[in-house]
């Protein structure tokens, strides 16, 4: 089953194929608008779309789209993620050592810093970041209702893996270090918040609001795992140097 791209409603078919050369997009019945004028655009265009954060974009990707290379979406962003995140760790390190802070510190932080490390580190943020948002959703739904007919964990996964690809931004840092910074990080971690929601409220049929509900506690924990692993690194190793 398909999706109209304007309005959500549920289509059969999308278009209808008279010979191989012509072809009619159809109408959705609800809003009688084009159901999904994507059909026949460019993937770029698509693209660009979904860069805009536009709905209808998400909704052709995540319903309407021959696109299922999700898993490989996922893996990308987790690879991404650790890098950038080893990539600004490595940058705090040799800004310490420069400023001669302490000399010892070079030696606990290599642990900190150790690629291996942030990516299990990473791989917890994200599983927990999923599993949270799941548990609130359907803890949501349970206390007020208003499942959607058509929701699924796999879609709601999927639309996750998408609305966090604005943190691919983040590899930016690597080449220009300026936006591994803290005010430019801080633009792009707001970017993924605006892409999450779009891609949360389009599964889950909430409103802008309600799709903050449901994401609010993946992304405290997601931010407190974040934090408490480098924190529990620092500790490790003044434990050991004492
Ligand atoms: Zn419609």
């Amino acid at each position: 089953m398909y999706v109209c791209i304007n309005c959500g409603a549920e289509c059969s078919e999308l278009f209808r194929r008279y010979c191989p050369s012509v072809l009619k997009i159809l109408k959705c019945e609800r809003c009688g608008l084009t159901a999904d004028k994507y059909i026949e655009y460019d993937p770029v265009v698509v693209f660009v779309d979904l860069v805009l954060i536009e709905k209808p974009a998400y909704r052709h990707l995540l319903y309407n789209s021959n696109f299922k290379a999700y898993w490989k979406l996922g893996i990308i962003l987790w690879l991404a993620e650790s890098m950038r995140a080893w990539s600004s760790c490595s940058m705090s390190d040799t800004g310490s050592i420069a400023l001669g802070a302490n000399l010892v510190y070079d030696d606990t932080l290599q642990g900190r810093c150790n690629f291996y490390s942030l990516l299990i580190h990473t791989a917890l943020a994200f599983a927990a970041f999923v599993l949270t948002v799941i548990a609130t959703t359907e803890l949501r739904w349970f206390a007020v209702g208003g499942r959607p007919f058509k929701y699924s964990l796999k879609d709601l996964t999927r639309a996750l893996i998408v609305g966090g690809c604005g943190k691919l931004l983040g590899l930016l840092g690597i080449a220009w270090r300026h936006i591994a910074s803290g005010p430019c990080y801080l633009l792009i971690q707001g970017y993924t918040v605006l892409c999450l929601l779009m891609a949360y409220s389009v599964v889950c049929k909430s409103g802008k609001g309600g799709s903050l509900i449901g994401l609010i506690a993946g992304f405290l924990l997601y931010g407190y795992i974040c934090t408490s692993a480098s924190t529990l690194h620092l500790v490790i190793s003044n434990v050991t140097l004492t």
